[in-house]
């Protein structure tokens, strides 16, 4: 709007000066600094720069612990200046001609915090530094710190000096205002932004800031106690106490938490505005068949979690549940159940497992509890004798699968779901029983198996597929897929979960979601923060307990010997043992895992091992040894230690069909020792393994060691884990497995776990979101105050869920999420 258009010049004069936060950095800074803080920093509004809070505050008159600084660290510190030495010129340059090179004339620097001394050299505009530099003068300091002849310095270090006794006419008023408060803001900063400059920006951005309606409503703020949000980031800024910075901070983390759980809150809604169909539990199924036929009786947990679970799967929107719980507490029974339900009501199922190791076990333990229920169509080379509802419709209904250059023909859209089973009628009579029948689909499943396994679930001949993210390729299409069951979910992200949801038309399948291992409560609540939680936390009766020691390999070598003899005690009983290793092999130093790449399928899986937080890299040991590999270490025990006994080596770069073979050995008895990686970590159900030796157990994360010893101990007989290592006794990676080994209490361990990762890497890029999204709340710490805020955020949206009459919050959300909007919403 032009200034003549406008009755009240001054008003409009007035409006055009002030920013808002979703204002761009160009309007109140100009080109060139919003250029450098987009380029540095990726900032790009004013409420990027908003949320860019200071890293730390130094207090006026505590100068920094010069001490504390390593080399190679970008630091802002707050000195004064000591001693100031002007090396040079040589004799014969006269006093203002241009030095002959540069670098022939240097300033020398010492400021101090008291005890402690750091040196600046400049080499170029000595004059101009010397003259700003006194002795005495207090001023921030930064650059990278280096080292020359065993002494700290910055070299040509950026500074501001502050106003103190001094007479400098050039630290005049602007600079003195900026440190006039008690606390000094210092910011994340670069070589390229130093942090008085970005404090200059703020500084400019909130003369004019106008904050706009409050994202959290009213009665919220009153609830809890809150700051309006204008005032907390004037405060979180410019604090004026530690008092205004706590009550800043605390605000502004709900914010975060407040938007991320009502953005997730929406989510939930949209999913469950999508319609799912029906699929309601029958008394004459294979379900009801197959609960007949269990050989135990499920746990109490069981029996209610899968009661959660029918009632969703009966529901005419889609089931979003998360089922987490302690390793071995039975999830997969949980499943197949909640997969059996929905054979009998006409669909189909997928469970997709992380791990093609887990994939075929899964395959094998879950056809071997079904026996003759899951064997439709297989007990005969000619005519079924038995016929499977998925049977009947295809022969009734769909044309004869016709491969189309070995892929079936595309689904008729609309495809209708299949008629309820009609009991006692056409498929089974008598002493027939009702069946159905399960198909594996991995990455290196042959040609033939393919075909036959795409072929069967496009018929609809197949009520179960069970496979890895093969199943995820877009060839894989099924009749009616009514269910999704996605194992140990940590594996796996929000895109594979949407690439499931969309094998079906019109309609959603039901999506189930496992955990390996138990996850903190801020943990369900963000990272699956979309999905209903069930929680399995007690194990089947008649579990013996797991006892775990710490074995310190280089201080007592001779438990290491009686670890070995410990296996060999196990093995003369009939027992057998697993030995892990954190690699395959030894040939390729450097990453491990990265030598896994051969097979796809698990690289996931086993390069895991590096990016948990183990105990690699953070203590310092640059020479340390290369991780015990599965390839050297199996031969040395065969050979020594476990002569005589029939050892086994299972690892990701095996052909699959030499995984099942070996795994099959392994289950059958026929291997007395497995020497592995941790692709047996998920998952894996061997009941007669009691023993378990885990190799440089340092290397590996807290929830991992868990997940790996609830491999053994399945049994009634007495599980037993030795974690080796050779980090010393007092080292942090000691102090982790010794936790491991003093509690059982997966949700303990996973807090453990938790505070030893960066937030990011649990969250995932998926729902961290940009990188600006989370910047002050800590998952663990900041618990309590994320169920607070998801609490009200979801009754918000219960209430309102277009959020037509709090624009504020929408707006928030969409600043969230930023470019992720459509697909964390919409596709939800
Ligand atoms: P997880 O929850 O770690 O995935 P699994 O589903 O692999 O655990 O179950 C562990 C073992 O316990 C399996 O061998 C399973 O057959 C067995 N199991 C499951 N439920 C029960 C139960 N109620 N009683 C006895 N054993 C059970
Ligand atoms: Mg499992």
């Amino acid at each position: 709007m032009g200034r003549t258009e406008c009755p009240n010049v001054g008003a409009c004069f007035y409006a055009a000066n002030v920013t808002t936060f979703r204002d761009p950095l160009v309007q109140p800074l100009g080109k060139k600094a919003s250029d450098t803080f987009e380029k540095v920093f990726g900032l790009r509004t004013v409420g990027d720069l908003l949320r860019h809070y200071p890293r730390k505050y130094y207090t006026r008159g505590e100068l920094t612990p010069l001490d504390s600084l390593r080399e190679g660290d970008h630091a802002t510190v707050l000195a004064m200046v000591d001693l100031v030495s002007r090396i040079g010129p040589p004799a014969d340059q006269k006093y203002g001609t241009k030095p002959r090179k540069w670098g022939s004339e240097r300033l020398e620097v010492i400021v101090t915090d008291g005890p402690g001394k750091l040196q600046l050299v400049f080499f170029a505009s000595v004059q101009h530094h010397a003259r700003q530099l006194k002795h005495g003068a207090i001023g921030l300091f930064a650059g990278t710190v280096s080292s020359f002849r065993g002494r700290r310095q910055l070299v040509h270090p950026e500074y501001e000096l502050l106003p103190v006794s001094t007479t400098n006419p050039l630290m005049a008023g602007e600079i003195a205002e900026e440190f006039a408060n008690e606390l000094i803001a210092v910011y994340p900063a670069s070589a390229k932004l130093s942090s008085w400059k970005i404090s200059r920006a703020i500084d400019v951005i909130l003369d004019t800031l106008d904050a706009g309606e409050d994202p959290l409503p009213a009665e919220v703020r009153e609830k809890f106690g809150l700051w309006p949000r204008a005032l907390a980031i004037r405060a979180i800024h410019r604090p004026t106490d530690r008092g205004d910075l706590k009550r800043a901070r605390e605000r502004l983390k709900w914010d975060e938490a407040f938007t991320m759980q009502a953005a997730l809150a929406q989510r939930r809604l949209a999913a469950a505005a999508m319609p799912a169909v029906p699929r309601p539990a029958v008394t004459d199924g294979v379900a009801a068949e197959f609960d007949r036929r269990l050989p135990f009786t499920l746990t109490k947990g069981q029996r209610s979690v899968s009661e959660e679970i029918a009632h969703d799967l009966a529901c005419a929107y889609p089931m979003n549940r998360l089922l987490q719980g302690e390793v071995g507490s039975g999830k997969t029974v949980v499943a197949v159940r909640a997969m059996l339900q929905v054979v009998d009501a006409g669909g189909q199922a997928a469970l997709l497992a992380p791990t093609e190791v887990l994939a075929q076990q899964h395959y094998r333990s879950i056809t071997a509890l079904l026996g003759p229920l899951g064997a439709a169509g297989q007990l005969g080379a000619g005519e079924p004798t038995v016929v499977s509802r998925g049977e009947q419709t295809s022969r009734m209904g769909d044309p004869a699968p016709s491969p189309h250059g070995g892929l079936p023909p595309p689904i008729p859209p609309g495809h209708p779901p299949r008629p309820p089973y009609p009991p006692g009628s056409a498929g089974w009579k008598g002493d027939d029983i009702p069946q159905t029948r399960v198909a594996l689909l991995t990455g290196s499943s042959g040609v033939r198996a393919r075909r036959s396994a795409l072929t069967d679930v496009f018929t609809g001949d197949a009520g179960i597929l069970i496979g890895t993210h093969a199943l995820l390729e877009d060839q894989v299409r099924f009749a009616d897929l009514g269910l999704a069951v996605i194992d140990e979910q940590h594996r796996f992200g929000v895109e594979q979960r949407d690439a499931l949801r969309d094998k079906t038309l019109g309609s959603r399948p039901h999506v189930l979601v496992m955990t390996a291992t138990p996850i903190p409560r801020t943990v369900a609540m963000t990272v699956f923060g979309d999905l209903e939680v069930s929680t399995l936390s007690e194990l089947p009766a008649g579990r013996s307990p797991i006892a775990t020691h710490v074995v310190p390999a280089k201080e007592r070598p001779n438990f290491l010997e009686r670890a070995w003899q410990r296996v060999r005690e196990e093995v003369a009983t009939g027992r057998q043992a697993y030995v892990v290793c954190p690699r395959i092999s030894g040939d390729a130093p450097g990453e491990p895992g990265a030598d896994d790449s051969g097979n796809a399928d698990e690289t996931g899986a086993e390069a895991d091992s590096d990016t948990d937080v183990g105990g690699q890299g953070d203590e310092g040991e640059d020479a340390r040894r290369p991780p015990l590999a599965v390839l050297d270490v199996a031969p040395e025990l065969a050979g020594g230690p476990l002569a005589g006994l029939r050892v086994g080596v299972m690892h990701g770069r095996l052909p699959a069909d030499e995984k099942d073979r070996v795994m099959t050995a392994f289950a059958a008895g026929d291997l007395d020792v497995l020497v592995s990686t941790t692709v047996i970590e998920v998952g894996v159900d061997v009941s007669n393994a009691t023993v378990m030796v885990i190799m440089d157990a340092e290397r590996f994360g807290v929830s991992q060691l868990h997940q790996l010893r609830g491999r053994v101990g399945r049994g009634r007989a007495a599980g037993l884990c030795l974690l080796v290592t050779e980090a010393p006794g007092a080292s942090p990676a000691r102090e982790r497995l010794d936790a491991v080994a003093a509690t059982a209490d997966g949700f303990s361990l996973s807090r453990l776990d938790l505070e030893q990762r960066r937030e990011g890497d649990v969250l995932g890029s998926a729902q961290a979101g940009r990188r600006s999204s989370l910047k002050l709340l800590r998952l663990l710490a900041d618990e309590d105050l994320i169920a607070s805020a998801r609490a009200e955020a979801t009754a918000l949206v219960a209430a309102d869920p277009k959020l037509t009459a709090h624009p504020a919050v929408r707006e928030a959300i969409d600043d969230f999420l930023g470019d992720r909007r459509a697909e964390f919403l919409d596709k939800a």
